[in-house]
């Protein structure tokens, strides 16, 4: 059977570029999004009754990386990126299928101007589309004797974060607008969304992520990430840094 997907809506999110995605949603639980249905699906009785859920699944498309095809093997971070598994056995977005599949905590459900669900601990890149919604089910969704094969558990890097004094102080400026911002960035630094490859080559190099309007300036010292800056960036500007194209799961 063939048939077409059509988006329902789209998604707003912290994160506009793929590099410092976690790898999963739940990870980074200061992350952000919002995902706004269009017509003809922002109708408040197509999301009658979600409220009384605390997380939902939603089914999405990889719009980022679709271009590139997909392969029947990958090579997840998880094993260093030097081992082989077939796609099938990974959380790889580069799949047959461009579907990314997420779960979320709903923290909002807006239905005075068509319908915004906010979301909080997401893995999707800014823009996402989005093809379905569905309620979390505990009674079903949770499965407590579940084995995870080669990724068992939450991935444990746990880098120590600083932040120099000049990029606390924009830290906490940009905080009065983004809330959640400081926490952001520490979470999702803690899991050292360096490639894999790049080792302890070059001690001296900066990073840099786009989180929001901000670039977010880092380097490793003494295996602590570092913020060094919060650099404000023009949301037109065509910005780009190394991405990540590791495939995550
Ligand atoms: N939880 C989903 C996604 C796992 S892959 C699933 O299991 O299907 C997670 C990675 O997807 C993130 O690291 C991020 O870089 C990437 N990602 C998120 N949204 C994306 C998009 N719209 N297009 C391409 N890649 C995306």
């Amino acid at each position: 059977m063939q048939f077409t997907l059509t988006p329902i809506g789209f998604i707003e999110s912290c994160y506009k570029e793929k590099f410092g995605i976690p790898r999963q949603p739940g990870l980074v639980e200061a992350a952000r999004a919002s995902l706004r249905l269009v017509p003809p699906f922002d109708r408040d009785e197509a999301v009658r009754g979600l409220e009384g859920f605390s997380h939902v699944w939603l089914i999405f498309g990889f719009h980022g990386t679709v271009e590139q095809g997909w392969k029947p093997t990958v090579r997840p971070p998880r094993l260093g990126g030097n081992k082989r598994l077939g796609v099938f056995a990974t959380r790889s977005t580069f799949r047959p299928n461009p579907l990314g599949l997420s779960v979320v905590r709903l923290l909002k459900l807006d239905t005075t101007q068509g319908v915004v669900l906010e979301l909080g601990g997401g893995d999707l890149l800014d823009g996402t589309p989005v093809y379905d919604i569905k309620p979390y089910l505990p009674y079903a969704d949770v499965l407590p004797e579940a084995v995870g094969g080669f990724a068992p558990d939450v991935p444990d890097v746990a880098m120590p974060i600083q932040f120099t004094e000049s990029a606390a102080k924009q830290v906490q400026y940009a905080s009065r607008r983004y809330p959640n911002l400081q926490s952001l960035i520490e979470q999702m630094l803690r899991y050292d969304p360096r490639p894999a490859y790049f080792g302890d080559i070059d001690q001296n190099r900066q990073f840099g992520v786009r989180l929001y309007e901000f670039d977010v300036k880092w380097r490793i010292v003494e295996g602590s990430a570092v913020v060094v800056a919060l650099e404000r960036i023009d949301p037109a500007s065509k910005y780009s840094s190394k991405s990540n194209d590791a495939d995550p799961t």
